[in-house]
Parts: C-alpha cells; structure tokens; sequence
C-alpha cells in the first residue's frame, strides 16, 4: 500500500500489504503470493543455516502452487552480493523475491530487488531487529562497515513464530534491545524538534514508543520463548518499520544510542550484536535524558541481553571511546549528546554510573 501526504511538501508512505505472524503458517507462502497477485518466476534467497530451518520448504511450498523458482545461497550482506543477486533476479527474469533468513539475507533481497524494481516479501526465521519490516536496508560498504541505504517495504511478511523460536535466544534477545533502543530514539527526536525545529511526527514516534513500552512490560513472557511472547517482539518490530515509513527515515527508531553502537562497531575490531549495542547504549542515553535509564537496564537483564561492557565482550576503554565519538558519526541527527558530544571524563561517568563498566 502506498499513499501520499499532500501538505507543503508531499511524503510518501509505503506499507506491507499482507501480514502474517503466528504459529506454523510459513506455508500459507504460495497462497498469499497468489493473493498479491504475484506472478512466476519467484527468486528465494536464504542463508546457509536457514535455508534447512526455511529456505527450501518456502521453494517447494512456491513450487507445489505453481511458482517456477530459482534459489540464491547467501552469506554476508554486502554491496557485491547486492549486486551479484541483482544479476540473477535479471538473469532468471524473476518477477518478485523472497528473503528467507536473518537479517543480512533480508537486507540483500530488499535492496537488490528495489534495485530490478520487482517487490520483496520478508520471511525473518529470526527476530533480530527491525529490518524486517522497514524500508531501509543496512548494507556494508568496501570498508566492511554499515551503511543505511533507502529501499523498499516488503509487500508482505510471514513471520512463523515457530521457525523464529528455533533460532539462537542471543538474536530474539538483540531484537529486544534494537526495539528497547526506540525509547531514547524518540526522546533524541522530540529534542531535536525543539532545539533545531526539526520535522517531529507524533504519530510515528508514538508508533515506536508503544513498541518500546510493550517490549518492556512483557519482558517476562518474552523470555519465556514462546509464541505468545515471540508474536510481541515481531508485532513491535513491525510497528518499528511502519513507524520509520510513516516518519520517511529512520528518526522514530534511531538516536543516540544508536550512534553510539555505529562508533562502536568502527572503532572495535570485535562488536556484539547491533540490537545488543543500542540497548547498552539507550541504558546510558536515557540517564542523559533523565528518562527511567533503569527500568531499560532491567528489561534487558530480564531478556538476556548484555548490560554491561564485560557481557558485550568489549573493552571499557572502547565504550568510552565510542561515547565520546557517537555525535560524529551523523552531525545532521541532532540527538541529547549535542554538537560537542562528551567528554573523556563525562562519558567515563557516565558509563560507571550506570553499571556498563566498573
Ligand atoms: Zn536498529
């Protein structure tokens, strides 16, 4: 579905279309790929564990409903394999594609196939952040580093919490945190509003606060790693790409404390998981905010998500490198750390008071 805002400016809105999320429906896929009128031949891209989890039974579900469907291994998430998938959706004339895995083989497929102008189906086998349901894709660049890029929302989203629940708890536990990271997100863009006079849409940033506040309460169904708690984080990392559609860019689902994990995986040569650094990283951007830094913390804790520099495997020196540097990485998002960002010592409190190093 996409529609337009006809204001001073008009923005465009794009939004999946048909979403499932629940247990055992990964394959309805045929049937809702007939329902939006898809036509063969279909291009499935999966990774090397999730092609065994989901991957191949998604080809042969497309297969027994008539689809002629071509297959892609992929590993990595890089603007070669962009480009290398970009050549087969040509190559094979497919006419839509399919990312069956995680968050790299998702990213690939909506890029490359925003590229060949053909629509994109996401089908996560893990809740690891919230990519799966938005229209950006994070691409690393020839420096091997990151890079958000402007594409296209899926047009549908099987998410079965059955196949999300086989994954590793280490990546349900980094969704958390990239969801948790939504807190601070908003916080950074109310400022921003008010200091610079920024474009502020409280419906998107409700969107994404609600995501955060549900995360929060329902932490403990959550851990339990069960379909009830699983369909909350996939519900909210839903709402998470909504959200970023309906704002036009990332602002809703991205601050300070996401800043703080990009410094992060450029000074580090080891990183964690990037939901698992935007939740450390909102602990200290919501005591800068004066906002429940530890209600944050606990939440994380309740999940299994790192708190700590020690639980991160990351030199402390590093977190307080990366503090000092997040409010380089993109001086135009203005965010609670300011023009000057901290300082050596202020960072250094910062991260002692709130527990993330000793
Ligand atoms: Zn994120």
């Amino acid at each position: 579905m996409s529609f337009y805002i006809m204001a001073q400016n008009f923005h465009r809105i794009q939004l999946p279309r048909e979403v499932l999320i629940g247990q055992g429906i990964l394959d309805r896929i045929g049937n809702v790929c007939v329902q939006l009128s898809l036509e063969a031949p279909a291009l499935v891209l999966s990774g090397f564990h999730t092609q065994d989890v989901a991957g191949k039974r998604v080809v042969s579900t497309l297969e027994t409903q008539g689809y002629k469907t071509a297959f892609t291994l992929l590993e990595g998430s890089t603007l070669k394999q962009v480009a290398n998938v970009t050549a087969t959706i040509k190559n094979t004339s497919s006419k839509f594609v399919l990312g069956v895995g995680g968050g790299a083989v998702i990213d690939v497929a909506k890029l490359a196939s925003f590229y060949e102008g053909v629509p994109f189906i996401s089908v996560p086998t893990a809740a690891s952040h919230d990519g799966i349901s938005s229209d950006r894709a994070s691409i690393s660049n020839s420096e091997k580093k990151p890079i958000s890029v402007s594409a296209q929302a899926p047009l549908g989203i099987i998410a079965d919490t059955d196949i999300v629940s086989q994954s590793p708890w280490r990546l349900t536990a980094s969704g958390c945190g990239d969801i948790i990271a939504k807190y601070t997100a908003v916080g950074d863009w109310e400022l921003a509003h008010k200091i610079r006079g920024e474009y502020y849409g409280e419906y998107a940033s409700n969107l994404a606060l609600m995501s955060s506040k549900l995360i929060m309460k329902n932490a403990r169904t959550i851990r339990l790693n069960r379909a009830e708690g699983l369909r909350i984080i996939l519900e909210a990392l839903l709402s998470c790409g909504v959200a970023m559609s309906i704002a036009g860019s990332s602002r809703p689902c991205s601050g300070s404390e996401h800043l703080f994990s990009h410094a992060l995986t450029l000074i580090s040569q080891k990183t964690a998981m990037h939901g698992e650094q935007c939740g450390v990283g909102a602990i200290m951007m919501a005591y800068l905010q004066k906002r429940n830094w530890k209600l944050i913390r606990e939440t994380l804790k309740i999940v299994g998500a790192p708190v700590t520099s020690e639980e991160l495997g990351i030199d402390p020196e590093l977190i307080v490198e990366a503090l000092t540097l997040a409010h380089k990485i993109r001086p135009e998002r203005y965010t609670i750390l300011g023009s000057d960002g901290l300082t050596v010592n202020a960072a250094k409190n910062l991260a002692r008071i709130t527990g993330v190093i000793n």
